[in-house]
């Protein structure tokens, strides 16, 4: 495999090296070469290149966020929140950062944190919100907050039809745990008749025996 530009030899798979990616500075270059280490799970070539381009282009908020996706799936949160944090700081309208912070915040079991800023993002991206009601639900859920997780659940059966299967689910389960039974039943079974795929049909199924079990 050759660079495309100067025909120095590289890994299969990149059009251009580094240095002519760099020289060319263009942002579809980046998208490919991220999809194209993140396809490929090479975390840590991926983190080499970006942080080279880091050095070239600090203020391009963009390289942080891809680097900062590189540590998130190395599972080293804190070197993702770093960068999170400086794509914010050079891009604080851009949502998608602090979905990303928020993420590994959740990660972290840090869930007002990630709560924070789950709720930023949805006042940046109130129309793009919907897998972020369901994060930011999840959240209230792992606090026990159960009706703040329910509205959340709501917000992403009402605005997310692909989400909702997955939000009657945990609404039902908010309900149960808030004493809530035929509540509960009737989300399991509005789920059910959604016809959910095999996965999601045997934790919903699992849930109504429970459900039914209650008192
Ligand atoms: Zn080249």
């Amino acid at each position: 495999m050759k660079c495309t530009c100067c025909g120095k030899d590289i890994i299969e798979g990149l059009e251009l090296c580094l240095e002519c990616c760099s020289k060319k500075n263009d942002p579809q270059d980046y998208d490919k070469r991220f999809n194209y280490y993140t396809d490929n799970k090479q975390y840590d070539e991926a983190i080499f290149d970006f942080s080279k381009l880091i050095e070239i282009y600090p203020e391009n908020g963009s390289i942080y966020n891809f680097r900062g996706i590189c540590y998130y799936y190395k599972e080293q949160y804190d070197d993702a929140i770093a960068d999170f944090t400086m794509a914010i700081v050079l891009e604080p309208e851009e949502s998608i950062n602090y979905n990303w912070r928020g993420i590994c915040y959740f990660r972290k079991e840090l869930y007002d944190d990630a709560i924070t800023e789950y709720t930023k993002s949805i006042v940046l991206n109130p129309d793009d919100s919907t897998s972020v009601y369901y994060w930011r639900g999840i959240c209230y859920f792992n606090k026990k907050q159960y009706d703040k997780a329910a509205s959340d659940f709501t917000l992403l059966i009402d605005l997310y039809p692909k989400g909702v299967v997955t939000g009657y689910f945990w609404r039902s389960r908010c309900y149960r745990l808030n004493g809530q039974k035929e509540s509960a039943i009737n989300d399991l079974e509005t789920a059910l008749s959604l016809k959910p795929d095999n996965n999601e049909l045997a934790r919903i199924e699992e849930e109504l025996e429970i459900v039914k079990a209650m008192p």
